[in-house]
């Protein structure tokens, strides 16, 4: 059973800390469908998950009951998902394009999307190993480019994570999500467009916000 008075406490008390530049993404991975529509009754539109198998389930198991959902997709997209991905209806945004060749096969199947959709390009401040994500300028200069060139992908912002494995998780988080904005900035200059950050998670997401983050994406925290 899903304690609904619970979750309208959290996302209140989520949304007071927000100014009006942050959006709050709920990350339903491994979640039931009976705890998104509690959020969605109380008002709440923007879902993540990270496996397209699991969202293209819950995307039409909630169809009829979420009209007006929005879905992010935020984990390590293979290219043969593609296709997959681009018939969901509701699809939003993608916030985890890791590469080049990521880029164009999504550009070369764009026609299938229904609308546009939003792109974050992950970049990995961590250079952590197992995290994907670009981790050079250059190479964020080259998908920006193909993205902004592209008829149904709107180039929105840069996504990463906080390293996992350190000693000073405060601190590293703190440097991930710096790193984040300085390489936005340079983008926004050199094309001169408006993009936006999607940093922060349970763990680290009270710094993403002292670091101005434009989208939090919180799971853990908003279950417990
Ligand atoms: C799971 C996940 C989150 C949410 O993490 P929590 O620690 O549960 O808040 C955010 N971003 C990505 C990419 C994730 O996979």
């Amino acid at each position: 059973m899903v304690n609904k008075a619970l979750y309208a406490e959290k996302l209140k008390s989520i949304n007071s800390k927000l100014s009006a530049h942050t959006n709050l993404l709920i990350v339903t991975k491994t979640r039931s469908l009976e705890e998104i529509q509690a959020y969605y009754d109380l008002g709440h539109r923007d879902f993540g998950e990270n496996r397209v198998q699991e969202l293209e389930d819950k995307a039409r198991d909630l169809a009829k009951t979420c009209p007006d959902i929005r879905w992010h997709m935020i984990g390590h997209l293979q290219t043969n998902k593609v296709n997959t991905l681009f018939k969901i209806a509701n699809l939003r945004a993608i916030h985890s394009v890791h590469d080049l060749h990521l880029v164009d096969r999504l550009i070369k199947g764009q026609e299938k999307l229904r609308h546009p959709i939003d792109i974050f390009l992950q970049f990995n401040t961590s250079r952590e190993e197992e995290k994907s994500g670009f981790e050079t300028y250059t190479e964020l200069v080259e998908a920006a480019e193909f993205i902004l060139k592209s008829e149904k992908l709107k180039l929105r912002g840069l996504m990463t994570m906080g390293t996992l494995r350190t000693e000073n998780f405060e601190a590293e988080a703190r440097r991930c999500f710096q790193e984040l904005q300085v390489e936005k900035d340079k983008l926004q200059s050199e094309f001169n467009i408006k993009l936006e950050t999607s940093m922060g998670m349970s763990q680290d997401y009270e710094i993403a916000l002292e670091e101005k983050s434009s989208w939090i994406r919180l799971g853990t925290m908003m279950f417990l």
